[in-house]
């Protein structure tokens, strides 16, 4: 059997994450049950299984429960059982990806489902049973208004997917913004897979406009504060400094010289692997200590951010306008 041509591809996967995890990243234990439960506001509780997280709010009236991760599944009915009797009243999409809502059916079908209206959409495409449409949509803005809390939705344009919204309880100064702030950790691969770069970078300073203390970011081990959404700016901004300037300061020649030139895709593949390299291998020694899987994430966030400074920033590199 002749090996397969992506060999060393799976063996630098299998090699390269070695660095300890930093302090930073690490999370509650996660108990026995599977899953960790902790108010970490007046009446608002965040719910862990150690990779991804929902949140609950409960009012005088009921619980308002956002999201539902299949990994949690009926771990977050057990949670919401676990502090309080009363009924669900409402429940909130933070967007349409399945690994947040592909267990949104276990809250009961009766209660009203809230939505930014491309998620409805997607997910009316999509006819999967274990996510039902929401009931409820908006465009801009939706208060929902319970008893003795209030939960602020908000969309500001597509980022890590479109439709993707801000979750805030003002008088519990949380907000919940899912796959875009990841605290203690760098983005998710290709800088969390966005829909929209630009507007992933721009959701971190929308996320600062919020009065808030805590934040609920949908995935890795802990809730997050506002600091940790600084701290991931400072990386963003050394990426895509450091990027940038690969994309003009590789060398050009020597990176071609074993490609066919024929073959298009290759060449451009030879360039954008190198430029994303580059950054990397600077990026990463600054940020291993500070950030968990700074060495794992970095080499393909270099790479999306590479592509998001040729196409969207118009970052040309050696692909500029010709002479
Ligand atoms: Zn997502």
């Amino acid at each position: 059997m002749s090996e397969s041509p992506f060999a060393d591809v799976a063996e630098q996967a299998r090699a390269a994450p070695k660095a300890p995890v930093p302090q930073a990243a690490r999370g509650p234990e996660i108990p026995e049950a599977g899953y960790v439960v902790e108010e970490i506001a007046d009446g608002v509780f965040w719910v862990s299984e150690g990779m991804y997280q929902m949140m609950f709010v409960v009012t005088d009236e009921g619980v308002i429960a956002i999201d539902a991760p299949p990994t949690l599944g009926h771990h977050i009915l057990r949670a919401i059982r676990g502090v309080t009797s009363r009924s669900i009243t409402h429940v909130v999409y933070s967007h349409q990806h399945s690994d947040h809502v592909g267990a949104i059916s276990v809250y009961p079908a009766e209660v009203p489902r809230y939505a930014h209206r491309i998620t409805a959409e997607r997910l009316a495409l999509l006819r999967d049973p274990n996510r039902p449409l929401p009931t409820h949509v908006f465009d801009d803005t939706l208060t929902i208004d319970a008893g003795d809390h209030s939960l602020q939705l908000d969309y500001k344009g597509p980022n890590h997917a479109e439709g993707n919204i801000f979750i805030f309880a003002p008088t519990q100064r949380v907000l919940m913004l899912v796959d875009v702030i990841f605290p203690g950790w760098v983005p998710f691969s290709n800088l969390a897979v966005s829909a929209n770069v630009p507007g992933f970078v721009n959701a971190h300073d929308q996320a600062l406009e919020y009065p808030f203390e805590k934040l609920v970011g949908g995935h890795v081990t802990r809730p997050g504060t506002p600091g940790d959404v600084r701290m991931q700016i400072e990386y963003m901004n050394d990426l895509r400094s450091t990027t940038e300037a690969a994309l003009s300061s590789v060398d050009l020649k020597k990176i071609l010289a074993p490609v066919d030139a024929a073959n298009v895709w290759a060449v451009f593949k030879a360039y954008l692997d190198a430029v994303a390299a580059q950054a990397a291998d600077e990026v990463v020694p600054r940020w291993v200590e500070r950030l968990g899987g700074a060495d794992v994430f970095t080499l393909p966030n270099a790479w999306a951010m590479a592509e998001a400074l040729r196409l969207d920033y118009g970052r040309m590199g050696p692909f500029g306008i010709a002479p």
